[in-house]
């Protein structure tokens, strides 16, 4: 559980660390960072600007590559238990009728495991051990000199001052904090002027399935968490601005098929009181790393949703980073940095790549291409379409040896 300490507290019991690490952003990264860091002895400051943490989110479903940073924790039991695993993957087409299933569960059991849980309920597994944080916390300047970077904050008590040997940015996709970096001034997007509605609907007693409808100018996603389902759906913002119970009658208004699932999950959004509605952009920074501040997660390399792998990523990147910090004194930091970011950036790039493409077959609007799209899918294995992630999954990070990096 977050247990949260006035920020001064914080900066205190971090003094006499040998490395003083602020951590911008209690998320997915941010908090598997601290937690890894805490493991090791260290005592991170973390902030948060968000005034609650204990919001249940959405739904992710989390590739195996989240697996080396809950080993590490010890929380692994713990996740198994607080998540479903997810077994089947279920393509419908435009009309609503199915085009294939796969075991994609069984595919991904080769690397480890493939579940689907509430954000919130991944951050409780991972602070089961106690997180100290400032909430309600900005960053509003950070200076980095030679021997430590200086921050100043914003929170409930007015105004901090600390000086810190790293600073972590993993403040999310809209990161306000990486316009510090030199790359976060002007990162890349993908606009795709598509976007949907997040809901919740009950469990429907098929709690291995995901389950996803590729339209023409409309997506329906659907994936388990224990105990719930998560749904998406989405399409061009201009047709979503109708609102989503509209927006749910035109796509009935379309359908000649339809399976269970769908119809659950197409009611649970027309129902939905005031679901939150999703953007879907990604951004990508370059570099990560300047001398003492790196960037991690979403504020690093912000997914589009296609592939479901941001939050995985998130956390083997902050393995990496963290266990690329062991043994490492203040002196080196600027090394370990430029060392992480060389083996990690390719890797997450690589990810984003495959989620682009996804999203480029999913986001049509044409009903010609959508009628190819099925033909094609027919024959496409989810092995096929997910090609690069399963080649990250087959050839793991290795953890880069400082004393093979060139300064
Ligand atoms: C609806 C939805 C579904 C998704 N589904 C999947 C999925 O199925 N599988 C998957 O792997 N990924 C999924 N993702 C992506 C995944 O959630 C992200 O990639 C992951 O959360 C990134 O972690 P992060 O810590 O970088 O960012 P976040 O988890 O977004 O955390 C950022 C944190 O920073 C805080 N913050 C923001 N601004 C500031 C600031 N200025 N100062 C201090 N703190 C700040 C926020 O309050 C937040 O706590 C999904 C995302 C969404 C929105």
């Amino acid at each position: 559980m977050f247990s949260l300490t006035p920020l001064q507290a914080q900066i205190d019991a971090a003094a006499g660390d040998p490395l003083r690490v602020l951590v911008v952003g209690a998320g997915i990264a941010g908090t598997t960072a601290a937690q890894l860091l805490r493991v090791r002895g260290l005592h991170p400051v973390v902030i948060d600007r968000a005034t609650d943490l204990t919001e249940t989110g959405y739904m992710l479903a989390l590739m195996p590559m989240a697996d080396a940073a809950l080993d590490d924790l010890g929380v692994h039991d713990a996740y198994r238990e607080a998540s479903t695993h997810i077994e089947r993957y279920r393509l419908l087409d435009r009309h609503g009728s199915t085009v294939r299933e796969d075991a994609l569960g069984d595919l991904l059991s080769v690397y480890g495991d493939y579940r689907g849980i509430s954000r919130g309920a991944l951050l409780d597994v991972l602070t089961a051990s106690g997180a100290p944080v400032s909430t309600e916390t900005t960053v509003t300047s950070l200076t980095e000199g030679d021997d430590s970077v200086h921050v100043r904050f914003d929170g409930p008590s007015g105004h901090t001052e600390a000086s810190f040997d790293l600073v972590i940015v993993a403040d999310g996709i809209h990161s306000r904090t990486r316009r510090f970096v030199p790359g976060g001034q002007n990162p890349s997007e993908t606009i795709t002027d598509w976007g949907g509605w997040v809901v919740w609907a009950p469990d429907d007693g098929d709690s291995d399935l995901g389950e996803e409808l590729w339209g023409d100018g409309f997506f329906v996603g659907s994936y388990p968490v224990k105990g719930a389902v998560g749904a998406f759906i989405g399409g061009p913002t201009a047709q979503t601005d109708a609102g989503p119970a509209a927006f749910v009658d035109s796509i009935r208004s379309r359908l000649n098929d339809s399976t269970p699932r769908l119809r659950h999950i197409l009611d649970a959004v027309a129902e939905a009181d005031d679901p939150f509605y999703w953007v879907l952009d990604d951004v990508r920074t370059r570099p990560w790393a300047t001398g003492r501040t790196v960037l991690l997660g979403d504020a690093a390399a912000g997914f589009l949703p296609t592939a479901g792998i941001g939050a995985g990523m998130a956390m083997e990147s902050a393995w990496v980073l963290c266990r690329t910090l062991e043994g490492i004194d203040s002196g080196n930091i600027h090394r370990a940095l430029h060392a992480f970011e060389a083996a990690q950036r390719p890797r997450v790039e690589s990810a984003q790549s495959n989620s682009r493409q996804l999203a480029s077959l999913m986001f049509r609007l044409s009903t010609t291409l959508a009628f190819v799209r099925t033909l094609v899918m027919r024959f496409t294995s989810i092995k096929i379409a997910l090609g690069p992630i399963i080649r990250l999954l087959q050839k793991p990070t290795a953890v880069p040896e400082l004393a093979e990096t060139v300064d």
